[in-house]
């Protein structure tokens, strides 16, 4: 391809709200066979809703202002969602101190003096040494699909959230469209792996769970081995991933880190655009498969 036809086919997808950084990543989207996607914000919508509340003999106010006030300050869509269900039923909450956050696991802080932790039940095991008789709960919720976290304060476990996201309406066909260019899609995901296979399996996906950002980045890097690898997010940990990958594609709605790490971006948050994207860089390059 000449230099010309490069310079309009980056012009031509700009028009479609495929934001494609030059030349390089567009000869390297041509190559593209296989697409790692992030779950939260990429094929979900990234708006997670707080859906239940388990309490452990504190009441679900208690959980909820502890909660929130660990939370108030993080980026986190989970962390949002807990923040905005407290506000919605006008519950007042403090601020914590000290919080600090373990990415792919949760947040601390401290609550008058004492420490409040919210997290997914693998990291409360490691912090607090068990779950309790939460385990069936737990477990009941993640099938539907759900991500549970558990909010322990000064040691115990109090309480559980679960929260729910929405699938994005085009994630299925989004897949579909990719496999008919022969290309291999897998969402890598932190949350648990019961509501991975859930989500999973609604849209036809095969996946990894349980990943911390760093085990994204070995996934990665393990898939780029046998062939070329385009990796898809919305960036709240996911920069490491994208960034380790041939080609990182923000979502539109994503931070700013994603969109400064990433090659390329569909502005438009669709996710059917991928399919797009490719086949538009395959024929400016003139690849035919
Ligand atoms: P994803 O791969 O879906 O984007 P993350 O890597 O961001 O997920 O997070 C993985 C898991 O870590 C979450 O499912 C949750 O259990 C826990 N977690 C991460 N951040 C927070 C937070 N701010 N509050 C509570 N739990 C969190
Ligand atoms: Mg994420």
């Amino acid at each position: 391809s000449t230099p010309a036809a490069v310079t309009s086919g980056l012009a031509r997808a700009a028009r479609q709200g495929l934001l494609i950084k030059g030349g390089a990543a567009l000869e390297q989207l041509g190559h593209i066979q296989q697409i790692a996607f992030d779950k939260t914000g990429t094929l979900t919508e990234g708006r997670p809703q707080v859906v239940d509340i388990v309490t452990f003999g504190e009441s679900q106010e208690t959980v909820l202002q502890l909660a929130a006030a660990v939370e108030k300050g993080s980026r986190h869509p989970l962390a949002q969602a807990i923040v905005r269900y407290a506000d919605d039923k006008s519950i007042q909450f403090g601020e914590a101190d000290n919080v600090s956050v373990s990415a792919g696991k949760g947040v601390s802080g401290l609550v008058d003096g004492k420490a409040v932790v919210v997290g997914s039940p693998s990291h409360l095991k490691d912090e607090i040494g068990h779950v309790k008789d939460a385990v069936q709960g737990i477990e009941g919720l993640e099938e539907q699909g759900c991500t549970v976290v558990g909010v322990v304060f000064d040691g115990e476990l109090i309480g559980l959230i679960a929260i729910s996201d929405t699938l994005r309406e085009d994630a299925e066909e989004a897949i579909q469209s990719l496999n008919k260019l022969g290309i291999t899609s897998i969402m890598l995901t932190g949350d648990n792996p019961r509501a991975a296979a859930a989500i999973a399996s609604r849209i036809g996906v095969d996946y990894r769970a349980g990943l911390l950002p760093e085990d994204k980045v070995t996934t990665v890097r393990e898939l780029q081995a046998k062939a070329p690898v385009a990796m898809v997010g919305d960036g709240i940990n996911d920069a490491p991933a994208l960034k380790s990958a041939h080609v990182g594609i923000a979502m539109g709605n994503g931070t700013d880190v994603a969109l400064e790490t990433a090659d390329a971006a569909l502005t438009h948050e669709k996710v059917t655009d991928l399919a797009n994207m490719i086949d538009l860089s395959r024929a400016t390059l003139g690849i035919i498969r």
